[in-house]
C-alpha cells in the first residue's frame, strides 16, 4: 500500500517563544529530520508539509536538496483539525500518515509498524503505556483515578485508509476540533489499532526538551610532571607551592582539560592541534587565553556551555581554598554561571606517579548545546 504524508508544521509554538521546527538537532532543522525520516521509506509516495503562510520560505529551504515533485505544501488552519483537513485535501494514495513535525527523532521502525497496521487492521497509531498514576482533579483536590492498564499516551505518526480519515472530517460539526486523528477515527469509524510506539519519539515542546534533544557530551584528561623553580597554575588560579607544571605553555592541567573536552564536545581535534606545543607563541603563555581562543571556536559553531565538571588529581597541596576561586575564574572564561561549573580535588592515595607528587593531573567532562 502507498501512504501520503501529512506533516504538521504549522503549530504556534507558544511553549519555546520561537519556531522550535527551526531549531537545529544533529545539523539540521527540526522540520528537514522529520521529514527525512519518511522521505526515503518506498511506501511514501507524497509528502504534504503543513504550515503557515509565513513560513513557506523555511518549508522551502527545509526540502532543499531532495526531489521537490514529492512535496505539496498545505496552509494551515487555527486548530490541528483545520490543518490536518488542508493537508488531507491533498492526499490521494490509499493510505496516509499524519506526523507532528516537532517529533524528529521518528524512526523508521514505528513509520513501518504504523503503515503495516494500516494494512492489517486499517488504522495504526504509536502508544506508550502509562507508568504515572493518572487522576481526576476538581477544584485543585483529587476526586476520582483511572485504571492505568486501560490508558495509553499517543504518538504520531497516526495512520489510516484515507477516504475513512476523510470522511470522519466530513462529519465533525463547524468549528468542532480533535486533540489528534486517533480521537476522530475511533469516534466515526471504529476503535484504533495500537502499535508500540518509543520514548525517543518524543515531542519537543518546551525549551528543556530540545536542549535535551540537542546535548553534546565531551571528556578531556592531562598529566603533567612537576618541577621545582616553576609556578603551579590550576584553573586559571596561581597555587602556592614549591613545584609547578613542566611545560611548553604555564602547564595548566585544569585548563587543559578542559580545554580538550570542549574541543571534542563539539567535535574538533584536540588542544594539540589547535595550539601545537612546539608554536613559539604558545612558548609560557597563559592557558586562560587558549581557553578563551578555544571558546571562540566553540562559538562559532554555535554551542554553548550548559555545564563543566572537572577533577583535579595532586598528592599535594590542599586545593580547599582556591577550588572557588577557580570555578569563578573559569566560569567567566566560559561565560557561565558558577553553579554550572564544578571542580573535585582528590590524591591518589600515594599511589603511582601522581600519588609520589611527580605529576599533577586532571579530568573535565563538559556538555554544550
Ligand atoms: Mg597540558
Amino acid at each position: 500500500m502507498k501512504f501520503d504524508v501529512i506533516i504538521c508544521a504549522s503549530g504556534e509554538s507558544t511553549r519555546m517563544g520561537e519556531n522550535k521546527l527551526k531549531f537545529d538537532v544533529g545539523g539540521m532543522s527540526v522540520l528537514k529530520r522529520s521529514i527525512t525520516a519518511f522521505y526515503t521509506l518506498p511506501f511514501v509516495k507524497k509528502i504534504i508539509v503543513v504550515t503557515k503562510k509565513e513560513e513557506i520560505d523555511f518549508v522551502l529551504s527545509a526540502i532543499n536538496g531532495l526531489d521537490k515533485t514529492k512535496f505539496e505544501i498545505a496552509i494551515g488552519g487555527n486548530t490541528r483539525t483545520e490543518s490536518v483537513k488542508n493537508g488531507l485535501q491533498l492526499a490521494s494514495a490509499a493510505g496516509v500518515l499524519i506526523h507532528d513535525a516537532a517529533r524528529p527523532f521518528v524512526s523508521q521502525e514505528i513509520i513501518e509498524k504504523v503503515a503495516k497496521s494500516v494494512e492489517i487492521n486499517g488504522s495504526g497509531v504509536p502508544a506508550l503505556a502509562v507508568n504515572d498514576s493518572v487522576r481526576l482533579v476538581e477544584n485543585d483536590k483529587i476526586v476520582g483515578g483511572f485504571e492505568r492498564d486501560n490508558l495509553r499516551f499517543v504518538q504520531t505518526p497516526q495512520g489510516f485508509l484515507t477516504d475513512e480519515l476523510k470522511s470522519c472530517f466530513t462529519k465533525l460539526a463547524p468549528n468542532e476540533s480533535a486533540t489528534d486523528e486517533s480521537e476522530l477515527y475511533a469516534r466515526f469509524v471504529a476503535p484504533v489499532s495500537i502499535v508500540d510506539g518509543s520514548h525517543d519519539n518524543r515531542k519537543l515542546t518546551t525549551m528543556g526538551d530540545y536542549l535535551g534533544a540537542n546535548m553534546r557530551v565531551g571528556i578531556g584528561y592531562d598529566i603533567h610532571r612537576l618541577i621545582p623553580f616553576k609556578k603551579l597554575m590550576l584553573g586559571g588560579i596561581e597555587v602556592e607551592y614549591h613545584l609547578g607544571s613542566l611545560a611548553h605553555s604555564d602547564g595548566d592541567v585544569v585548563i587543559h582539560a578542559l580545554i580538550d573536552a570542549l574541543l571534542s564536545a563539539s567535535g574538533e581535534l584536540d588542544i594539540g592541534s589547535h595550539f601545537p606545543d612546539n608554536a613559539p607563541e604558545y612558548l609560557d603563555i597563559d592557558s586562560a587565553i587558549l581557553l578563551s581562543k578555544t571558546m571562540e571556536i566553540i562559538k562559532k559553531k554555535g554551542y554553548i556551555v550548559n555545564n563543566a565538571s572537572l577533577i583535579i588529581i595532586a598528592e599535594a597541596p590542599k586545593l580547599a581554598d582556591y577550588i572557588p576561586l577557580m570555578r569563578i575564574k573559569l566560569a567567566r572564561l566560559m561565560g557561565i554561571s558558577y553553579e554550572n561549573i564544578s571542580i573535585a580535588a582528590k590524591t591518589n592515595e600515594k599511589v603511582g606517579e601522581i600519588g609520589e607528587n611527580i605529576a599533577i593531573a586532571s579530568y573535565a567532562t563538559v556538555t554544550l548545546v
